[in-house]
């Protein structure tokens, strides 16, 4: 017999035994007559004093036995297959580049940046020289946006696909067996590059193809249909499909698609500050000041509230992280959090953020589709350091931010560049500033403590989604204006975050492939 149950054990008694003895009880036979447990799913439960790990388990007693290990996924080889290209190395496109491989698809992926060993060294730039490499940064180059993030690998939306098949790829190729049953996985911006480089191996040793230093600048197209793309130098690329999936910074990208008449829509998205705190505060606030003695996670928030209307809510917490610059053309200033695997650094970080849409920003509606993106990225500019030419970040006190005055000198930071002490009040459109004032207060309700004149507000958080949609078929997911061109991943608008943006490029890849199987 095998029964799936729901237990809560202390953090203090969580061993295999333990758990074994808790589920006997609740199956209502001996612990002994247990052959085995295997845990679906694991969150801590720290509402009340007691911590406790909330368990849902699979138990097999009776003639149940557990079976050892899952098969690793197949891929053929696919180098002498038909050839469909796919524009970006994030995990959008990398995904959807295994997925075509399943399918007996060849992929040519088109990367604008360097593979991440390149990468890295752009990076270190930008803390060296305040140096912004438009082709290789935070989001752009192998692994996408996803490569140095927070790897945290939560999504809201399990109605698009299955997360379980994406964390299981992540597994195979490098990441810890735990992300498949913590409520909250995370990986850790010191695992993902080498998890990725993997994918890489995966797909080169299945027959794909990778262009790196390669940037799309214009698609080719015959009787109607997308049949490959040109790169900057004028090489062409064919294939019987293009995936684009260049993510939510690409905006050369989205001039080339509305000058090429494909259909574009502003979309509202979200704006705001990254929040620092120590982290020894959040854990004190959120596991009511037993984190010392108990071996337990850098604790994490979710906040969201109303104000005026408007919800106003944290983005991307990163406990035990750090802020990183992470704007993608010179003379910009965006911030954005990530934290390693064991997430151990003494700060946390998370945006704070205002939806945004197109009647919040009348004064940009000349901008046409581009509204939003043009508001987006003027707000980055204002926010560079024009005297220094750095990419210090404009900072400001909590309690000062609420009060409307400038601080006199700034906490600690983990933000490496800098930060300069600056009137965000004032920075910021006055419909965002004043709800993110009221909210202030109103988390401190929630979380007593987070109002406080030690945290860090720290500018600008700008990246959340793509401020653009690319308007596609909701059944073949092809763009409506022009066959064979699938958008998708978070450029596209559908999807926000590493797993959702995953599944997204599956999604797509299963699509060309029904395609392919119809003779196209
Ligand atoms: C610092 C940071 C931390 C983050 N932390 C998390 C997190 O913890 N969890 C989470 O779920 N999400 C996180 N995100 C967001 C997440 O990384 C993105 O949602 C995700 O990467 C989107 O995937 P994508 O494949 O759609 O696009 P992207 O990852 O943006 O990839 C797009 C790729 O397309 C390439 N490209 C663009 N234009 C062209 C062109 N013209 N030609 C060729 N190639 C092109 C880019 O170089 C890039 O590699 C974080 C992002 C950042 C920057």
């Amino acid at each position: 017999m095998i029964s799936t149950i729901d237990i809560k054990v202390p953090v203090q008694i969580f061993s295999n035994d333990e758990i074994k003895a808790a589920a006997a009880k609740v199956v209502g036979i001996k612990s002994s007559a247990v052959n085995g447990i295997h845990i679906l799913r694991r969150s801590i439960d720290a509402r009340r004093g007691d911590i406790l790990y909330q368990l849902k388990v699979l138990v097999y007693y009776g003639d149940s036995y557990m079976e050892d290990g899952c098969e690793s996924t197949q891929y053929p080889y696919v180098k002498n297959s038909p050839p469909v290209i796919v524009v970006g190395a994030g995990p959008a496109g990398l995904f959807a580049a295994l997925q075509l491989i399943k399918h007996n698809l060849k992929p040519v992926i088109i990367e604008r940046g360097k593979d991440v060993h390149g990468r890295k060294a752009d990076i270190a730039d930008l803390y060296r020289k305040s140096l912004v490499n438009p082709d290789s940064n935070y989001s752009f180059g192998e692994g996408g946006a996803g490569t140095f993030s927070d790897g945290k690998l939560y999504t809201r939306s399990t109605k698009r696909g299955n997360v379980t098949d994406v964390l299981k790829i992540f597994v195979e190729h490098g990441a810890d067996e735990d992300i498949i049953v913590d409520a909250h996985p995370h990986i850790g911006t010191d695992k993902l590059p080498k998890i990725i480089e993997n994918i890489r191996k995966t797909i080169t040793a299945h027959g794909g193809e990778y262009h790196f230093d390669t940037k799309v600048c214009d698609f080719t197209v015959k009787s109607g249909a997308v049949s490959g793309v040109v790169d900057q130098h004028g090489n062409k690329f064919e294939g019987a499909a293009v995936i684009l999936a260049t993510g939510h910074s690409a905006r050369d990208i989205y001039n080339m698609l509305s000058a090429s008449e494909i259909t574009i829509e502003p979309k509202d998205f979200a704006i705001g500050v990254r929040v620092e705190h120590k982290q020894s505060l959040i854990d004190k606030i959120q596991y009511h000041g037993n984190k010392p003695e108990l071996d337990l996670p850098a604790a994490t928030y979710s906040l969201v509230t109303q104000v005026g209307g408007r919800g106003v809510f944290s983005f991307c917490m990163c406990p035990g992280g750090i802020i990183v610059p992470a704007a993608t053309e010179a003379n910009s200033l965006v911030v954005n959090g990530m934290s390693n695997s064991k997430r151990n650094s003494p700060y946390s970080n998370a945006g704070i953020v205002v939806s945004v849409g197109s009647t919040d920003i009348p004064e940009y509606s000349q901008y046409g589709v581009f509204q939003n993106m043009i508001f987006q990225q003027e707000l980055e500019k204002s926010f560079f350091d024009k005297d220094g030419r750095t990419l210090k970040a404009p900072a400001q006190r909590m309690t000062d931010f609420v009060k409307g005055k400038m601080s006199t000198d700034l906490p600690e930071t983990s933000y490496l560049p800098g930060l300069k002490t600056s009137p965000l009040h004032k920075m910021l459109p006055i419909f965002i500033a004043h709800r993110m004032q009221q909210a202030f207060i109103k988390f401190d309700d929630k979380m007593r403590g987070y109002y406080t004149k030690d945290a860090t507000l720290i500018g600008l958080e700008s990246r959340t989604s793509s401020p653009v949609r690319i308007v596609r078929n909701n059944e073949t997911l092809e763009s409506i204006n022009i066959k064979r061109l699938f958008p998708c991943g978070e450029g596209a608008g559908y999807a926000g975050g590493i797993v959702s943006s995953a599944i997204d490029g599956i999604n797509a890849a299963d699509k060309v492939s029904e395609l392919y199987s119809n003779n196209l």
